[in-house]
Parts: C-alpha cells; structure tokens; sequence
C-alpha cells in the first residue's frame, strides 16, 4: 500500500488550510448560516471565494472543472476542509452534491452530463438524492422501496410515470436536479427493479410538502418531505439503466461513507484542537485541566480515535483506489468513523465545561452534526449486521 502524499498534493492541502484560516473562519457566524445551512446568496459567495482559490470541486474530473482527485486525494484534501464544515459547502464537496457528482460521472450519458454534471461541478446549481421513504418504506432496508415508475399509458414515447413519497431528502429546497430512486411495475419494456431517474425539480409533478425540523443545521437546504405525484419523465432522464437501480446505489454508496467519514474526520480534529487548547489554558485545582488525568486520557483517547479513523480512511480510499468496490471495507469504515468521531467532539464538549453547550465556540454546532452520521449512509446496526452476515459466510475480509 502507497501513503506517500505527493508534492502537489501535500500544496492543495496547504491552500485548503490557508483557505479555511483566512477566508472561511472569519465568515462561520454570518447570520446567513440559519437552521437548515446557509442561504442561497451566502452559499453562491462561498462556492465564488473557492473558485477564485482553484479550490472549487476538487473530487471532478478536470474536464467537467474539476481537479481530478483520487480517493487517497479526497482524504487529504476533505480532512482540511472539513476543519470548518462551511469550507465544504464553498468547496461544493458537501452532501449530497458530492456523491450525486461522483455518481453522475461514473453512470450518466454524456448528454446528461452536459446537462446536469457540468453546472453542479462549476457550482452554479444544486442536487439532491431521493431514496428513502416514511415507514412502510424504503429507510434501513431498501428493498422496501414504494416509490413507482410506470410506463405511461397510451403514449409511443416511452415516458415514465413516477408516485410515491420520498423524505429526509437533504437539499430539496433549493435544487436544481432530483435523482429519484423508483421501483418499476412490471414492464414489457424493460425489466423490474429500481431504476435511478434524472429530472428538475420544478418539473410539474414534485411537491415539497415540508422541511423538516432537525438536530443537524448545516447541510444545505435542510431535509425535506417530498410528494411525487403523477411526475411524468422522458426515457431519457433514466440514470444508466433500467432496473440497474440498486448496483449505482451502491456504487454510489460506498464513496459516498467514505467521503463522510473525511469531512467529519476534519470537524472532529477541530473540536480536539479547541479542547486541547482550553485544557492547556484552563486551571483548576491549581493546575492546568490537561494535567488531570482525567482531562489528559480524554484528550489521549481523541487523539487516538482521529488516528484510527485516518488509518481506515486511508486504507479504503486505496482499495477503490485500485479499483476494488471495498463493499465491506466501507462498511466497516462508516461504523468505525461514525462512532470514533462522535466520541471525539463529545468528550471535547466535556473537556470545556459549560463553554462546551454554548455557542461561543463552533463544538455544541459540530456535536449536533455528527450524531446523525451514525444513522444515515446506513445505521451502525445495518452495516454490523452486513458485516456480521459476511463473517459468518466467508470467514471476515482476506488479510
Ligand atoms: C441527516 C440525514 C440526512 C439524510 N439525507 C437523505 C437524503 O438526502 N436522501 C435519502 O434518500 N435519505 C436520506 N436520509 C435517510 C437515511 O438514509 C435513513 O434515515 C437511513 O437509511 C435509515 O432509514 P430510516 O430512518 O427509515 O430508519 P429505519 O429503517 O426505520 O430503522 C430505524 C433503526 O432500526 C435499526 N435497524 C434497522 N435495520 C436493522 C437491522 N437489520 N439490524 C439491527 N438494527 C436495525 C437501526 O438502529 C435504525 O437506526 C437522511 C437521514 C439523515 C438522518
């Protein structure tokens, strides 16, 4: 395995750095930041200060404007941004934007990717993903799946027909592009399975019925009920293929964790640094907080916990470097991140005291955020469960 960060490398994280000290700390209390992340006008001045640093989409391939990273690349370079999580909106490397990017280069047709990849990677418009479901539906368990494309009726056309009801669908407000997940009814045309379609959202048929109320504040648009009612699609606007659903979900997937998992990594190393220095500063009981050992393993068992998440970042990002599909390795990863960096910001909150819930410093926001990482991308229970299964059937993963 190859760790060696490469000069040009090791330069863009040095920019993302001075990027995030210099242009986006000062700019973390805009009163634009609200409930449900910033405003569109705040949003569209961050993604402009990003451009004018070359930092703008740097996951993309250089044609569609980006900088072509590899996965080992999106480690290094989200890690810093994520320091300050307002440097990934202004990037565009931010959920669900990023993975829809990732997913629309691997599947789209190069139509579609005039159309859709080549305005999101220059940051101009936004996206969304719309897969999960209120119960009964799809959540945990996608096969669940309510949502429906039917052929339309007396049509040569070969339009689909979509109903159901999707929700916390991050980013709905606001963007440009749906990529809707629809299970087909039985199709002489094609065959059964999900199938992933492109459309607008304004196209006459999408309903935001509300946005939600949430724990978490910074993700764009915030999280959305939305109603699919009698949405009529061209065939063209089908993603890939029909009833190949599931595999681009999946394929999606696994980058998508991994790119979680390096922003937040960032986020969690910021509100270690903000503990570190408190407990270097704050006495108590004559002596600096860092100098009770109660205060000192907090921050030890920080530190390492940042140190295994690095490593397992690291580790998978070079299996799909390789090509692999690393189903499992990401698996493992989300959990192993997920609950590594909640610890961290919660034992940071801890270490300051009563400084921790408040907002002076940007630790009670980051707490907020990473909670719900242990649920979305899969709950922890799912993927223990899927790493579980493929224990029992295989022995574990081939050392
Ligand atoms: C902040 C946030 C953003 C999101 N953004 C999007 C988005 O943009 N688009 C989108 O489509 N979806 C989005 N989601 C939805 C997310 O993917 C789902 O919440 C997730 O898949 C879980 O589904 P569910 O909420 O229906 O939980 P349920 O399916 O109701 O499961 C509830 C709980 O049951 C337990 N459980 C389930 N299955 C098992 C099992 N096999 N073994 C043990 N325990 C189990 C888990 O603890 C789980 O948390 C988002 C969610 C959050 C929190």
């Amino acid at each position: 395995m190859d760790f060696t960060i490469p000069d040009e490398l090791l330069e863009l994280k040095k920019r993302t750095e001075n990027f995030v000290r210099q242009e986006i700390l000062p700019r973390e209390n805009d009163r634009r930041l609200g409930p449900h992340g910033p405003s569109d006008e705040f949003r569209r001045e961050l993604v402009a200060l990003a451009r004018q640093a070359g930092l703008l989409s740097p996951h993309v391939g250089r044609e569609w404007g980006g900088l072509g990273l590899d996965h080992r690349g999106k480690a290094v370079v989200f890690e810093a941004a994520g320091y300050a999580p307002l440097a990934t909106i202004a990037m565009n490397i931010f959920a669900p934007d990023e993975a829809n990017m990732h997913l629309l280069e691997q599947v789209a047709d190069q139509q579609q990717k005039e159309e859709w990849l080549r305005p999101l990677a220059a940051g101009d418009i936004r996206s969304c993903f719309m897969m999960t479901e209120p119960p009964p539906g799809a959540g945990a368990d996608p096969s669940m799946l309510l949502t429906t494309a039917r052929r339309a009726e007396s049509s040569n056309s070969g339009d689909f027909v979509i109903d159901g009801t999707k929700w916390l669908i991050t980013g709905a407000v606001g963007a440009d592009l749906a990529i809707i997940m629809a299970k087909n009814e039985s199709d002489p045309l094609g065959p059964a399975g999900a199938t992933m379609f492109l459309t607008p959202m304004n196209a006459p048929g999408i309903h935001i019925e509300r946005v939600l109320g949430t724990l978490d504040q910074y993700m764009t648009g915030g999280h959305a009920v939305v109603r699919l009612d009698g949405l009529r699609v061209p065939e063209s606007a089908v993603l890939g293929r029909v009833g190949e659903g599931f595999r681009y979900a999946q394929a999606r997937l696994a980058p998508a964790r991994l790119t979680h998992c390096m922003r937040w990594l960032g986020a969690a190393r910021r509100a270690h640094d903000i503990a570190t220095d408190y407990a270097r500063r704050r006495t108590a009981f004559g002596k600096p907080l860092g100098e009770h050992e109660g205060v000192g393993f907090m921050l030890a068992d920080n530190e390492m916990d940042l140190h295994t998440c690095r490593l397992t970042i690291w580790h998978t990002a070079w299996l799909l470097d390789q090509g692999e599909r690393a189903r499992h390795e990401s698996s493992m990863a989300k959990v192993i991140c997920s609950e590594a960096i909640w610890r961290v910001v919660d034992r940071s909150m801890q270490v300051l005291g009563g400084l921790g819930i408040t907002d002076d410093t940007i630790v009670a926001r980051l707490f907020r955020e990473v909670r719900p990482f242990r649920i979305y991308d899969g709950p922890s229970e799912v993927h223990r469960w899927s790493i579980a299964q493929r224990v029992l059937r295989t022995g574990g993963a081939p050392q």
